[in-house]
């Protein structure tokens, strides 16, 4: 009996290409997955992590790749979905010259696809690390502005995440206007702090929360209530704003959720998709993560054009428009936002392939 394909969850293999390389320098496996490039090179981040194996490291490269798809068709630019994952091996993050032979090594496997995909930061990679990988490769984005890059995406993202509130508030409260609503944002991160405090100033009444109690200086700070994640997840607030981990909203808490829309940066905010029915149900608007959150793919999408701080936000700020249309179709379709963001990511796909975007 085949007892791996009892406890591994499937990953549907609709894939372009999957590139598995052990590194000539460092050992290490090394691995892109390209999911689409239908509308355009695939984009996803390069994630570094310790896997318990690199069949483990190659399956959540495909899952990922994927999610990039529908992420960049959603959001409208030239790009598909891909995603680089460096298996490291266990104990703390490699450093120094080791590091550097990974990421080279890393480089060599971008090299394999020939431009179809370009790597960018992600989970355990930074913009010192895109530095180094743009040694070995062309086809990187996102670099610091001083090596002619569009820098730190996570203001951008927080923008565009603050954009999806509007059209979600404009639904549920018959306004945009974001004075005097009451937000919780788990997360107090990149994006969460940059987010909080564009909310503070349109004048929005907000809680903090954060694992990292040095995070409550900057709460103070901004005036905003701080508080445990447990309790700001099921405060009773107009929006929760997930800006920290995955899987945030689960089958145990989710009937327990105050809030009246869901919406924050976090990749992946359901434990699983089915959840976004449980909200629907119980009348929370969920704004689907990879609407809400695609502001820093959207900022790389302009980097290259030739990049422009002021298109690329004034893209981002698209995202209510997107936000608005999904929700019009959720509403007319009686199914969920999150269906409605998959259907009209299907449907720019469709519409990409027909006037041959295919790269
Ligand atoms: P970050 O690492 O800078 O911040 C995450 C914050 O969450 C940290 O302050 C951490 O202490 C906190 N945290 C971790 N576990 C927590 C928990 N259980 N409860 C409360 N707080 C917790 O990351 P980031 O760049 O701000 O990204 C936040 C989320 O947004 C991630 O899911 C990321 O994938 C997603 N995202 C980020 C960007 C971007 O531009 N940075 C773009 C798209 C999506």
């Amino acid at each position: 009996m085949d007892t791996q394909a009892e406890t591994t969850p499937l990953i549907s293999l609709d894939h372009e290409g999957l590139v598995i390389k052990r590194g000539r320098r460092s050992g290490v496996y090394t691995i892109v997955a390209v999911h689409s490039t239908k509308l355009g090179p695939a984009l996803g981040g390069c994630r570094m992590w310790r896997y318990a194996s690199s069949a483990d490291g190659a399956r959540d490269a495909l899952r990922l790749a994927r999610a990039m798809t529908f992420k960049a068709a959603a959001a409208q630019v030239p790009l598909g979905g891909g995603k680089g994952v460096i298996c490291v091996e266990p104990g703390g993050p490699p450093a120094g010259e080791r590091r550097r032979q990974i990421l080279l090594d890393f480089a060599d496997t971008v090299n394999v696809l020939d431009g179809s995909y370009i790597t960018a930061e992600d989970v355990g990679t930074s913009s010192a690390d895109m530095i180094v990988i743009r040694e070995g490769t062309e086809h990187v984005a996102g670099l610091p502005e001083s090596h002619g890059g569009s820098g730190d995406p996570s203001p951008v993202t927080a923008l565009g995440v603050q954009a999806a509130m509007q059209a979600c508030c404009e639904r549920v409260f018959g306004s945009p206007d974001l004075a005097g609503r009451s937000v919780a944002i788990v997360g107090a991160g990149r994006v969460g702090s940059r987010l909080a405090e564009l909310l503070s100033r349109a004048g929005a009444s907000l809680f903090l929360a954060d694992i990292d109690e040095s995070k409550r200086a900057f709460a103070d700070a901004l005036g905003a209530r701080w508080c445990d994640p447990n309790v700001a997840l099921q405060a009773e607030v107009d929006v929760l704003a997930p800006c920290a981990l995955g899987g945030v909203i689960n089958e145990s808490n989710v009937d327990r959720l105050r809030c009246a829309v869901v919406c924050g940066s976090a990749n992946n905010q359901l434990a699983h998709e089915g959840l976004a029915e449980d909200l629907h149900g119980r009348e929370i608007l969920y704004a689907p993560d990879f609407v809400a959150n695609a502001g820093g793919l959207i900022n790389i999408a302009v980097e290259r054009e030739g990049y422009d701080r002021e298109r690329a936000l004034e893209r981002v700020r698209g995202i209510e428009a997107t936000m608005a249309e999904l929700l019009d179709e959720a509403e007319v379709e009686g199914i969920t936002p999150l269906g409605a963001a998959y259907r009209l990511a299907r449907r720019r796909l469709e519409e990409g392939a027909s006037a041959g975007l295919a790269i």
